[in-house]
């Protein structure tokens, strides 16, 4: 018979909805969580226990947030990962590892572990003037993509270059003066986004989810569809995929691997985000054990949960109406919520801005069609505007 000690502390960076939905499942554990975000009333504050008020780069609220913490982790990837490494020197729990954020948080050092590892990506090389994308462009032809090795998200940090005419402007777009370094990478011409979130656990349990098929609208995440409609070899070899990455990081907590999947059925990995994920979000109602109770779990050091689908599920995040930008409000809550099987999360951000991701929804049934036709529905009706 083993005893958990209850009221375990976790420090989490970061104060978004991921945080948020950490701290859901973490309570199920009766664990006590603070987090450090610099905004006051962040989604996740209303249920911590404790927030530390500070921004991501202050050196001293990190130590701070160790030093009330039994274990750490985070809900975004652009974070100082030196200041991680010294605390881990100094014995604190960090989970996923800083080494693996290091590494992570950069595309050309990540995609360079992953070839290295014979994982298929796009081809990729690092340049640093206006010369060596040309060179490149000589190998590739058009399109490319330019990107920012650090700091991107939603698309920002990337630019497609079309053409001779768009090199210059490229560059100068993702400027390069403030010494970002950047990469080019073959444009991959695919059919089909998917993701495969994957979880490994301190007892060394790996666990994947299924492989979920995500459609972007102007680079952000748009809708989730799961399980996605690709053969049966192609799946098998995104999830095998996942579950050699979690070994090559040496991965403990959700990690998600974004793929390409090309008209001849071919995978290859756009990125991965050591963290429970957006396009995950179907999990909570769509899987036996969601993403977020299996990163606590992981981190925690608890056996990891089942991660069977359900039921076919649909997820579509509701994003800040377009002209609308002041104190959020929710039309439409009480009509989506009449509409079979949907589940709607609202993040509790009290400003609205255009594109801002607000809340998501979930639908699950019996056929994908009729979930993606339920959760449409409910789309439809829902609006984070003002008065
Ligand atoms: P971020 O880190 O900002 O999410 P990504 O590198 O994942 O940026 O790219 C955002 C989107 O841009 C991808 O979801 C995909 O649609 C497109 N994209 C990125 N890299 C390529 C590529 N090599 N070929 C084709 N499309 C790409």
């Amino acid at each position: 018979m083993s005893f958990y000690p209850l009221n375990k502390k976790i420090g989490i960076i970061g104060g978004g909805q991921l945080g948020k939905m950490m701290i859901l499942e973490a309570k199920k554990f009766g664990c006590h969580i603070v987090i450090l975000d610099p905004t006051k009333n962040c989604p996740a504050s209303s249920i911590c226990d404790e927030h530390i008020v500070a921004n991501f780069s202050d050196k001293e609220a990190i130590y701070l947030l160790a030093k009330k913490c039994d274990v750490i982790t985070y809900e975004f990837e652009h974070i100082d990962y030196s200041c991680l490494i010294e605390l881990e020197k100094l014995g604190h729990k960090i989970y996923p590892s800083p080494s693996s954020l290091k590494i992570i948080q950069n595309k050309f050092t990540q995609k360079t572990v992953l070839k290295e590892n014979n994982i298929n990506v796009p081809d990729f090389y690092l340049v640093k003037t206006i010369e060596d994308i040309k060179n490149v462009i000589e190998k590739f032809s058009y399109p490319i993509v330019l990107k920012c090795c650090t700091g991107g998200y939603d698309g920002k940090g990337n630019y497609v270059i079309k053409c001779e005419e768009d090199i210059e402007k490229a560059f100068n777009t993702l400027n390069p003066t403030l010494n970002i370094p950047l990469m080019v990478e073959k444009f991959v011409p695919f059919k089909m986004e998917v993701s495969v979130l994957a979880c490994g656990g301190l007892n060394k349990d790996i666990k994947v989810y299924p492989v979920a098929n995500n459609i972007h609208i102007d680079n952000i995440l748009y809708k989730t569809l799961v399980p996605a409609n690709i053969s049966k070899e192609s799946k098998n070899k995104a999830i095998t995929m996942a579950y050699n990455i979690i070994n090559i990081f040496n991965g403990i907590g959700m990690f998600c691997v974004e793929f390409f999947v090309t008209e001849n059925d071919d995978i290859l990995v756009n990125e991965i985000a050591p963290r429970p994920h957006n396009s995950g979000h179907y999990t909570i109602e769509g899987c036996i054990t969601s993403q977020f109770e299996n990163h606590i779990r992981a981190i925690l050091g608890l056996p990891l949960g089942n991660t069977n689908l359900l039921k076919p599920s649909v997820m579509i995040n509701l994003l800040g109406e377009d002209g609308y930008k002041g104190d959020a409000i929710l039309e439409g809550l009480e009509d989506a919520l009449n509409i079979e099987n949907v589940f709607v999360h609202v993040y509790g951000k009290k400003q609205t801005v255009p594109k801002r991701k607000m809340g998501h929804l979930t639908c699950i049934m019996e056929d994908l069609k009729k979930a993606e036709e339920n959760a449409t529905k409910a789309y439809n009706k829902l609006k984070f505007i003002c008065e």
